[in-house]
């Protein structure tokens, strides 16, 4: 048995001894948790600087923050989540009691990615031991100090049995997925969703698969064009636009695109600097492989805004390029990066076709005032999830599911639907044995009535 199987098996065997369904048992590991980060926050604060370069007030915001609302949100709602739940019998079933039994799946694996290293690998995990399961964690390789101190941290915190994380790259994630879980929670590209249901398959193992794509923003005539401007700065270039629902494109009405842009450049130099280059607090491209890809898309004839870039600190300026076109390589992968392509429009209508013929993207943002066309635009085009007049922010949200759909994933989580996510609901019919209705057994008269 190498250390993966040794480890799968421990946890098996911890999980069929029925440590981890009792209430108090998972609220006490989720205390742990969060006790875990608070102790550790500078600890934390230093990794997230070495891997991307993000500020304290970022890393607290995007990463931290959304794990201790995550965790407190989880502990003040469990009880009711775990009740099994009541639900009717018909008159077919008359005398007995049918409920909905909350069950953990077993063993599960999380799969993250780089972009947010901490966030993306515990806020699964805080899901899976809220709904009692144990938890392997598969961070990502090129976050490298974060998966360091998130194996030290939880091997520090907790008994393996429970949770643990395995660090490595490309072979450690076969090697993971050749084993049998009882649920795979998978954040990362396309592409590598597409492995991970190949392997999960082999085992009937269910899964989530978290993906990205190209969510669009658009910029309506009626928008509060200084708002909308100062919003989308925000969702796009915070983390350096390694964000998979950040606007990956913007679609903006002619009638306000002079004024939008102008707002927009405006709005970009008072959050990130007029010399992004030099903001110390300015994240970074994860990689030299990103950094060169990102690089390459820049048309420094179609630029009206940054297009700097230095490799010595892997830093590209927040890049606004005008007068795309579907054809231009920038629109033909998903960005990840500070780079803002802009596409314009004279009718909605024609802007909402273009977007739906393409793959159905995580997010969408509409920025403009008239609530019939708002409401147009959220039932016209399928898509993960989004915003009104706002982007990137509908995450935060405790109380909406996160999760996209087609080709940018399948599954959600946040609060209770990554409680739902890793429960199995068990239907459960408790029959009477007070009488026994004859109709269902052979030879005996029909009552289509009651039937
Ligand atoms: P990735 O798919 O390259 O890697 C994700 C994970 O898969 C990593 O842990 C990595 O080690 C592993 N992996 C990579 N190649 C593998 C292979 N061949 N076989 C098995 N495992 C492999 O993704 P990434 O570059 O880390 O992240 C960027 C992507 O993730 C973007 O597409 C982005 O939109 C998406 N993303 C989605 C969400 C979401 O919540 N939907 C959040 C963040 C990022």
């Amino acid at each position: 048995m190498n250390h993966i199987q040794e480890l799968i098996e421990n946890q098996r065997t911890f999980f069929i001894h029925g440590n981890t369904t009792d209430f108090e048992y998972r609220k006490e590991s989720l205390l742990k948790l969060r006790k875990m980060l608070k102790e550790n926050e500078t600890e934390i604060y230093y990794a997230l600087k070495q891997d991307l370069n993000k500020s304290k007030h970022e890393a607290f915001v995007t990463e931290l923050g959304f794990l201790y609302s995550e965790i407190d949100f989880t502990l003040k709602n469990l009880k009711t989540w775990m009740t099994p739940e009541k639900v009717p019998s018909p008159l077919s079933h008359k005398g007995s009691k049918s409920y909905i039994m909350k069950e953990p799946y077993g063993v599960v694996l999380v799969i993250s990615p780089w972009n947010y290293p901490l966030h993306l690998a515990l806020a699964p995990a805080i899901a899976a031991l809220s709904a009692g399961n144990c938890v392997i964690i598969k961070p990502s390789e090129h976050a490298i100090a974060t998966s360091q101190l998130l194996r030290a941290l939880i091997q520090d915190t907790f008994d393996p049995s429970l949770i643990d994380v395995v660090e490595g790259g490309v072979e450690t994630t076969e090697a993971l997925l050749k084993e049998r879980f009882d649920y795979i929670f998978f954040t990362g590209s396309a592409n590598v969703g597409k492995i991970v249901m190949r392997a999960a398959s082999e085992h009937l193992t269910p899964i989530t698969l978290e993906l990205g794509g190209k969510s669009p923003a658009i910029i309506d005539s009626d928008a509060n064009v200084n708002l909308a401007a100062k919003r989308i700065t925000w969702a796009k270039f915070t983390n350096a636009g390694q964000t998979c629902v950040a606007p990956d494109y913007l679609y903006v009405h002619d009638d306000v695109k002079f004024k939008f842009m102008k707002a927009l450049v405006k709005q970009i130099k008072a959050l990130f600097g007029k010399h992004p280059l030099y903001n110390e607090d300015y994240t970074k491209i994860i990689n030299e492989k990103h950094f060169n890809r990102l690089v390459n898309f820049i048309d420094q004839e179609k630029v009206i805004h940054g297009g700097g870039f230095a490799p010595d600190t892997r830093l590209i300026e927040p890049t606004v390029m005008d007068k795309v076109t579907w054809d231009d390589p920038i629109m033909q992968e998903e960005i990840f990066g500070p780079l803002l392509p802009v596409l314009s429009f004279s009718n909605i209508e024609d802007a909402l076709y273009t977007i739906k013929r393409q793959e159905k993207p995580l997010a969408l943002y509409y920025f403009g005032e008239n609530e019939k066309i708002q409401q147009q635009v959220i039932e016209f085009i399928s898509f993960g999830g989004g915003a009104i007049n706002d982007a990137v922010y509908h995450l935060g949200n405790p109380f909406l599911p996160f999760g996209g759909v087609g080709q940018s994933g399948m599954g959600a989580y946040h609060g209770q639907y990554g409680f739902d996510t890793f429960t199995h609901q068990k239907g459960i019919l408790k029959q009477t044995t007070k009488f026994d209705f004859p109709f269902r057994y052979p030879g005996s008269k029909l009552n289509t009535s009651v039937v």
